[in-house]
């Protein structure tokens, strides 16, 4: 996984910006920035490859079969959840290597002290996802969207 190289990229700078994050959940983009860091300081070089999901966007991801949730019934949809990649493997790691990013992952949510500490990742789900990221109990909470600017 490790790819030093990469890391000192223009590619790897311009791959930061990728995702859209306008209205995503602050607690959301904590996580995003801490593990970004994290897996860089082990010289492995990741990104997020989305934030907010537009509901087009999502009941095309449910008619293709990539997603088993439709517009609203998403996590993406209000922010509440990140997919984390390999900048240079994409979601072409092996379960192995899901592993490590899902523990150095769950290590970031323990030791965050975010406001909402409980994350879930869909490495541990039946519909293997182990890029996804999201707020637990994001159901809950999307009645609050869009979330207030955090100070
Ligand atoms: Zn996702």
């Amino acid at each position: 996984m490790a790819d030093k190289p990469f890391l000192a990229s223009s590619r790897y700078q311009e791959q930061q910006w990728r995702a859209n994050r306008t209205g995503a959940h602050p607690d959301i983009l904590e996580f995003e920035k801490r593990f970004i860091r994290r897996m860089a300081k082990l010289d492995v070089p990741m990104f997020a490859s989305e934030v907010i999901r537009s509901s087009q966007r999502q009941e095309d991801l449910y008619a293709l079969g990539h997603s088993k949730a439709r517009a609203g019934q998403s996590p993406h949809g209000y922010g509440c959840a990140v997919d984390l990649v390999h900048s240079v493997h994409g979601w072409n790691l092996d379960r192995k290597a899901w592993e490590v990013i899902g523990h150095v992952g769950q290590e970031i949510v323990t030791q965050a002290g975010l406001a909402i500490v409980s994350l879930a990742w869909g490495g541990d789900w039946k519909f293997y996802d182990p890029a996804h990221w999201e707020i637990a109990d994001w159901r809950m909470v999307k009645d609050d969207y869009p979330w207030p600017e955090r100070a």
